[in-house]
């Protein structure tokens, strides 16, 4: 069946939605739930708010992205877009290797089966006691300065073990769309110390075997992805070239955005595919070229797994204020921070957010979604149309599998956390 067009009357169609997930074309393959389907997810979380994600979903995300990517490129899930063990284990199966960018995230990724040789420590600013973690798990790191090429090298003489140095290449941010100026970040090593964080780990246990270009996130548009991604390419072999590297893995960044508000651009799955009608993904390195035999990788967070989990909350009230419908239910900014005012609204539209079985889904009138706890940015959704709703009934959210709970501001009001469950 067809993805409901990114509307709020959309949303709240007629049609009560068949099991299953939508037409993957244009947009992501989001969830759909027949409203018995959602009250057997619920009772067996024990109630609401819950989070479903959806292992097919996952699966047919990770296949769109691999067929956008760098043709034979291994395909890399960020465990910051979501850290759930059972989400990460059904990922382990599915991805090439993991971006872990704390302890905990190298945990999850090691006890959902990932071999420490596809694992990938990354991150701006890293501690002793990560540094020596990252090194003692046997996984590569990135080196984002010379002062952390100097850590790496002194921690790995201290432990007496090798290690895989990741250069990352501080990559600045594309705009938006093509010809728009790209803006700069504190991430990787700034062309003037690349040289010394060459000589640093030249001179130590480490290999220095790759490199990653990582510029940005939330890109929907394909000739701004496969620029972002052909310049890292070329600027990986330019260093390569530059510094005689012989580089095992270099790491192109992702970026493929994940549309989960009302007028956010679809993402141009059909102009990125290698093997569709547009100009697909753009080339990828030959063996013979400046990277050799290297492993080109994507990686990706948001895009995987954004389409595939929903949220479910109750409503709990009902009123009108000032001729405005409230509804009121039981998930809060505490629980989906990207529903809340911060982060949606003005620009970027609404959350997409549909009743799940209402008693007459044609009659639609537009209300304000909010939460329970006492705070002006605590509503959800603003001016949707929805059918209506009483108390018990349940509502979903679409399209919030990423940057979901870990995002949120859990401990605020001391409510309890919101529940997490895959199937
Ligand atoms: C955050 C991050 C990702 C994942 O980003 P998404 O936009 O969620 O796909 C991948 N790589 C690095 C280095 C990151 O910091």
């Amino acid at each position: 069946m067809r993805t409901e067009p990114a509307s709020g009357a959309g949303l709240a169609s007629a049609a009560a939605p068949a099991a299953g997930l939508g037409d993957p074309v244009g947009m992501l393959p989001t969830v759909e739930l027949a409203p018995h389907q959602a009250r057997l997810l619920m009772h067996r979380a024990g109630g609401t708010p819950v989070y479903a994600y959806s292992r097919a979903a996952l699966r047919q995300a990770v296949d769109l992205v691999r067929a956008a990517s760098v043709p034979d490129a291994e395909i890399y899930y960020s465990l910051k877009a979501n850290p759930h063990p059972g989400v990460v284990t059904a990922l382990a199966s599915l991805v090439d290797g993991f971006d872990v960018c704390s302890l905990g995230e190298l945990e999850t990724a090691l006890n959902a089966g990932m071999p420490p040789e596809k694992l990938l420590f990354t991150g701006p600013a890293k501690s002793a006691g990560e540094a020596a973690a990252a090194l003692a798990g046997g996984v590569a790191v990135t080196v984002e300065s010379p002062r952390q090429a100097a850590l790496f090298a002194e921690t790995a003489r201290r432990l007496g073990v090798g290690g895989r140095a990741v250069v990352r290449v501080n990559t600045p941010y594309p705009g938006r769309t093509s010809g728009a100026a790209p803006s700069p970040n504190q991430f990787g090593v700034s062309a003037g110390d690349t040289a010394e964080v060459v000589r640093v780990l030249r001179a130590s246990p480490l290999s220095l075997s790759g490199l990653q270009l990582f510029w940005g996130s939330q890109y929907s548009d394909a000739e701004v992805i496969r620029a972002a991604r052909n310049a890292a390419l070329d600027r990986a072999a330019s260093l390569a070239d530059e510094f005689g590297l012989k580089l095992a893995f270099v790491s192109v960044g992702g970026g493929i955005a994940m549309p989960w508000c009302d007028r956010d651009p679809a993402v141009d799955w059909e102009g990125l595919r290698s093997d569709g009608p547009g100009p697909g993904p753009g080339p990828g390195p030959t063996a013979d070229g400046p990277l050799g035999p290297a492993t080109v990788v994507c990686e990706y967070g948001r895009s995987i797994v954004g389409p595939a989990g929903v949220l479910l909350t109750s409503v709990l009230d009902v009123k009108t204020v000032d001729s405005r419908r409230y509804v009121l239910v039981d998930a809060g900014m505490n629980h989906v921070m990207i529903a809340s005012r911060l982060v949606a609204g003005a620009g970027r539209g609404e959350p997409l957010v549909r009743a799940v079985d209402p008693k007459d889904p044609g009659a639609l009138s537009p209300a304000v979604v909010t939460g329970p706890l006492c705070s002006q940015l605590d509503v959800l959704a603003q001016d949707v149309l929805l059918p209506a709703v009483d108390v018990g009934d349940a509502l979903m959210f679409s399209g919030v599998g990423a940057y979901g709970p870990t995002f949120s501001p859990s401990a605020f009001l001391s409510r309890d956390e919101v529940k997490e469950i895959v199937f």
